[in-house]
């Protein structure tokens, strides 16, 4: 890039974003809160709430037969520790009084999935009686164990940056979600106003492969976090790809966080 970091070829992505992972994921909650200021807790707040987990749904017209509609199944990819599933879960049950809704997350990263999994040891969410959390490895572009049209909300939080074909992951996103079914997702993305860009440039350019040298001790790691951002199509772009997946846009399609320095981009299955 302009910038002069190292970029990686399509065919290393891969390997290499699970190297960058496995080496921060022991790291990955503290340096979060460090690079964002700890503003990536109200951003994945507000994405949650936006999507309003358990929330009672209309019957469908089995309901004749089965009293209660079927508890959502929502689907986490690139769920890393279980941020965004935590807090969808907590959404549907505290504030949609719904213990039915569970959710899968997805990682191409055994590191961070352990690193999950020990999180939620003893969480109510993984009783073994009424287990609504589970976690599997799986690459987001080829979702072998999850069956077409099996899954009521798609999210992606600060992961499809990273994947090596991106276009393939949202048909899997689509083949996954049921006719209905909302696909959701958090990514950083395009700062419009020239003089948040030039300081939110500095900070991560400078501040953030430093901060990843000090804490994590791996400068490399966060330069290459900080370069695969500014790869990363613009708010348009990455609605028009949503769109060429096969899911109906609503609205403008995207919602920007603290001047686009995020963005929530949704889709809908028809
Ligand atoms: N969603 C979590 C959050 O917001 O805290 C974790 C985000 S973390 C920055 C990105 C995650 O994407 C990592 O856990 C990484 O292993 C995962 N990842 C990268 N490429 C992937 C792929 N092709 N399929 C599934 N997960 C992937």
């Amino acid at each position: 890039t302009h910038f002069g970091f190292e970029t990686v070829p399509e065919s290393m992505k891969e390997g290499r974003v699970a190297g960058v992972f496995s080496s921060v994921a022991s790291s990955y909650d503290t340096m979060n809160d460090l690079m964002s200021l700890g503003i990536h807790r109200l951003w994945k707040d507000h994405f949650v709430r936006s999507l309003n987990p358990g929330s009672p749904r209309i019957p469908s017209s089995s309901s004749t037969t089965t009293p209660e509609p079927e508890p959502w199944h929502i689907l986490d990819i690139a769920g890393g520790t279980g941020d965004i599933a935590l807090r969808l879960l907590d959404h549907a049950t505290l504030i949609n009084h719904d213990t039915r809704a569970r959710v899968t997350v997805a990682d191409i990263n055994p590191a961070m999935l352990s690193a999950g999994r020990a999180r939620f040891a003893t969480s109510p969410y993984t009783s073994a009686s009424n287990p609504r959390l589970t976690f599997v490895e799986a690459n987001a572009e080829k979702l072998h164990s999850i069956p077409d049209a099996s899954v009521d909300l798609y999210t992606v939080a600060f992961g499809i940056r990273n994947f090596t074909d991106k276009a393939r992951a949202l048909r899997e996103a689509h083949r996954v979600l049921k006719p209905g079914g909302v696909f959701a997702c958090l990514e950083f993305s395009k700062v419009s106003n020239p003089l948040l860009d030039a300081a939110y440039k500095r900070w991560s350019f400078a501040a953030i492969p430093l901060i990843g040298q000090l804490v994590a001790g791996d400068r490399h790691s966060y330069q290459y976090l900080v370069e695969s951002i500014e790869r990363f199509p613009s708010q348009p772009e990455f609605r028009d790809m949503i769109a060429e997946a096969g899911f109906l846009i609503p609205g403008e399609g995207w919602e920007d966080l603290t001047g686009g320095i995020a963005a929530i981009h949704k889709g809908v299955k028809p």
